[in-house]
């Protein structure tokens, strides 16, 4: 086996010459390649190399001495080394072996979702940063405040969940269990939501811990993301906020993990590998000897099971310390009212533009826009299976289950009440718009939402028009609740709270009620008197009662009974495994596949929902189909998904994703 170029034998001193490369591709395997004669590259670094009939970039994870004990003539010569230093060490590839475990991809495939991806160094490599601002001092903490950080620094490691309404003072502890990590020489992370309105959290840890600070969101440029990654390896910056990926960062001798908003969707990653950076950050910390402190006004179901349970530390921060109260919520009933503006929501719209004041409209993209319901007494029809709402096709004029394929008819008649005023309704955006215009012709209003976000400089733009004046009423999805902090808005309108309650989805409650609250613990800051409007067909459900009444604790209970009854998370875990084909027989084939083998070798305990159209049924041409499958625990569940998907062979044109503990279905 002696290598036939003139390479250094393999028990002589020197470069090592030949490198592991993992590749960003569904295959679990490092690839040997030979290092050219004058190179060297460490583990860590980024190399070029030929790839099957392509090149790609993959990640240097070992070094060898000795040729591989394949033949050495078929070992390929990497092209280039794109890092003169490495981007990672241990650490990071003994977190990228478990992500790839735990997530079902590759090494490869953790490591380019982890790391940073610019393909080339800034072209000044003492590229300026922004001016980091003067160093902002601690606040002095109110006596609540004081308790729960010092709960949060009794221990070196340990969780801890601060559960205060919107302007509780959250941040200021979260800052200052920052700071006094940094005092016992330790590193930070802070992570945020992937929300462009977060902007105010960021700029806070920024200008607490200046030029020590370290930024990293989906924002930044593909270099500028990769200069930042390096001051937190070389040490420079030992305090790190940034988005989900950020709970990556390299921070060395970590000490904190902050997750702020911790109940958030956007830490879910919402590609492959599909990891939540809660889970992520639970590992690092326990590895790692750290502490994590999570926050929210409402958190996840799955945190409230964990503190109930006492497995997870709750500090409860109950005062406004900048003053204000939530307002109240008023719920206006959808039924028996035309289009989607009731007249209560419409005179109230026209009071407040009378009177100078503006407002938020809020509305649910991700909601379906079409829905069936009776619209006598608001009864949606469910799935005599699996008790979800289904979701009405237009297009074939069916209900359809989409957890386990059941479809019907739609009735002539309500179920509930008899009667035949029953029907789809639409309550899009677009619908919104038209009746506002047609309905106010004198006023003036914007859409804001995901694709507006998307548009550089545009939500800037829209977010100063409303500051100042010149917009009466912002119409938004979610992503507006976070950044409600505009003193003259004096009314906001929730058009269909039901839109997510309806989501073929057991989260859908959840998310509904958290919406509710966030968006009234954000209105009630700045206008005393200001107050909330919530449109629904179903005023008498428990989740609009508790989040009319922002009844964070009754919600819970009621909550996590039901899910309980229904076995959904956090009382069983879920692993989803999606089918996507341009033909939907090929997506039916591999999905029922699929499911066959599952039946064969899932434990006992563990079901198998489906396959059933995934809610969202086609997606840009592509066929959706999915197996849900479900147990009272991960482990045994895991294990045997992990083997069938690593054995399973879709049809051709059949492509599979998995999803480890969904927080979606759609
Ligand atoms: P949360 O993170 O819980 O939503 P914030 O951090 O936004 O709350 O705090 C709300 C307001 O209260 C902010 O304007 C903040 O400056 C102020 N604040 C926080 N802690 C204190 C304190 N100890 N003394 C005075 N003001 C405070
Ligand atoms: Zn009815
Ligand atoms: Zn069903």
């Amino acid at each position: 086996m002696i290598p036939e170029s003139p390479v250094p034998e393999s028990s002589a001193p020197g470069p090592a010459p030949f490198v592991e490369v993992a590749f960003p591709i569904p295959v679990d395997q490092a690839f040997t390649y030979r290092l050219p004669p004058d190179r060297t590259a460490a583990v860590g670094c980024r190399v070029e190399a030929p790839l099957g009939r392509r090149k790609a970039v993959g990640w240097v994870v070992a070094l060898s001495r000795d040729a591989p004990s394949v033949d050495p003539g078929s070992i390929k010569t990497i092209l280039r080394v794109l890092d003169p230093e490495p981007l990672f060490g241990s650490r990071t590839l003994e977190l990228a072996a478990w992500l790839a475990g735990m997530y079902l991809c590759s090494r490869g495939e953790a490591l380019s979702a982890m790391l940073p991806t610019a393909r080339r160094e800034p072209s000044d490599a003492s590229a300026p940063f922004e001016d980091y601002p003067p160093v902002d001092e601690a606040l002095v903490l109110s006596p609540e405040q004081e308790a729960a950080l010092k709960a949060i620094l009794g221990r070196k490691s340990g969780r801890t969940y601060l559960y205060g309404t919107t302007g509780s003072g959250k941040t200021e502890v979260f800052l200052q269990a920052a700071e006094a990590t940094l005092r016992e020489g330790r590193g930070v992370l802070y992570l945020v939501p992937e929300i462009a309105l977060t902007r105010q959290v960021v700029e806070a840890v920024s200008r607490r811990f200046g030029d020590r600070c370290a930024v990293l969101h989906s924002g930044l440029s593909p270099s500028r993301r990769l200069s930042e990654w390096r001051r937190i390896l070389s040490g420079k910056a030992d305090v790190v906020v940034g988005a989900r990926s950020a709970v990556f960062a390299p921070v060395s001798n970590l000490g904190l993990v902050v997750i702020d908003e911790e109940h958030e969707g956007s830490y879910k990653s919402g590609s492959s590998p599909r990891y939540h950076a809660r889970q992520v950050a639970m590992k690092r910390c326990s590895d790692e000897e750290a502490r994590l402190v999570l926050g929210s006004a409402t958190p996840s179901a799955e945190a409230w099971n964990l503190m109930s349970e006492g497995t997870l530390a709750r500090r409860d921060l109950t005062r406004r310390l900048a003053g204000g109260a939530p307002p109240a919520v008023e719920v206006v009933d959808m039924r028996g009212e035309e289009g989607a503006l009731s007249r209560r929501l419409a005179g109230e719209l026209a009071r407040v533009k009378s009177e100078g004041g503006q407002s938020i409209l809020f509305l649910n993209r991700r909601g379906f826009s079409y829905f069936f319901r009776c619209r006598s007494c608001g009864a949606e029809i469910r799935c005599r299976h699996c008790s979800v709402g289904l979701t009405y096709h237009k297009d074939r004029n069916r209900l359809l289950c989409h957890y386990c394929g059941y479809s019907e008819a739609p009735p002539r008649a309500c179920p509930e009440c008899g009667s035949l005023d029953v029907g789809w309704a639409g309550f899009g955006t677009e619908r919104v718009e038209e009746e506002l215009a047609a309905k106010f012709p004198g006023l003036s209003s914007a859409r804001l939402d995901a694709d507006t976000a998307a548009r550089k400089g545009e939500l800037d733009r829209i977010l100063d028009s409303f500051r100042e004046g010149r917009i009466d009423v912002l119409l938004g999805t979610q992503m507006v609740a976070k950044g409600l902090n505009f003193p003259g808005v004096k009314l906001v309108g929730i058009v269909l709270a039901d839109t997510t309650l309806n989501l073929p989805d057991f989260r859908a409650a959840e998310r509904t009620f958290s919406l509710v609250v966030q968006v009234a613990g954000r209105a009630g800051r700045f206008s005393p008197d200001g107050r909330v409007i919530l449109q629904t067909f179903r005023p008498e459900s428990p989740t609009m009662r508790f989040a009319a009444a922002q009844d964070v604790e009754g919600f819970y209970e009621t909550e996590l009974a039901a899910r309980r009854d229904l076995g959904f998370p956090p009382f069983s875990r879920i692993i989803r495994v999606v089918f996507r084909s341009r033909k939907a027989d090929r997506a039916w084939e591999g999905a029922r596949a699929f499911a066959d083998a599952a039946a064969r070798t899932l434990p006992p305990d563990a079901e198998i929902l489906g396959p059933a159209e995934c809610p969202i049924a086609s997606m840009a041409g592509t066929y959706r189909l999915h197996v849900v499958l479900r147990a009272p625990t991960m482990g045994g569940l895991h294990r045997s998904v992990s083997g069938l998907v690593r054995d399973f062979v879709p049809p051709p044109d059949c492509r599979l994703e998995t999803d480890v503990d969904p927080v979606s279905l759609l």
